[in-house]
């Protein structure tokens, strides 16, 4: 009796080591892999915008999300953050933002050219 023991699979190993580069938050001040927060740029006329893909030029402040918003703002860590060019910072618009989440992806969108 022959037995074929032989499957292909291949495990895919991850280090963790390797997960990508390290953020602080500033509004917790917690060091995180770049991936899992939130970043921030400071667009045109000082207004503080998310950068959902990370794509924008310029400075960035990484949040971990809508929780640690307050406790930039309360810390003015955006002005430092940003080293004075951060002008207007609208909380609920921020944090509108950021609780939206990535994964709203076109599901209520639709608009396909
Ligand atoms: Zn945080």
């Amino acid at each position: 009796m022959r037995l074929k023991a032989r499957s292909g699979t291949r495990r895919k190993e991850e280090l963790p080591a390797n997960a990508g580069p390290v953020r602080s938050c500033i509004g917790c001040g917690g060091r995180r892999v770049q991936e899992e927060l939130t970043r921030l740029v400071v667009g045109p006329g000082g207004v503080v915008v998310v950068d959902r893909k990370r794509q924008l030029p310029g400075r960035g402040a990484y949040l971990c999300g809508a929780g640690c918003l307050a406790a930039a703002v309360k810390r003015k860590a955006f002005a430092r953050a940003f080293r004075g060019k951060a002008g207007a910072v609208d909380p609920s618009a921020l944090g509108q933002a950021l609780e939206s989440g990535p994964a709203q992806g076109g599901a209520a969108g639709g608009s396909g050219c």
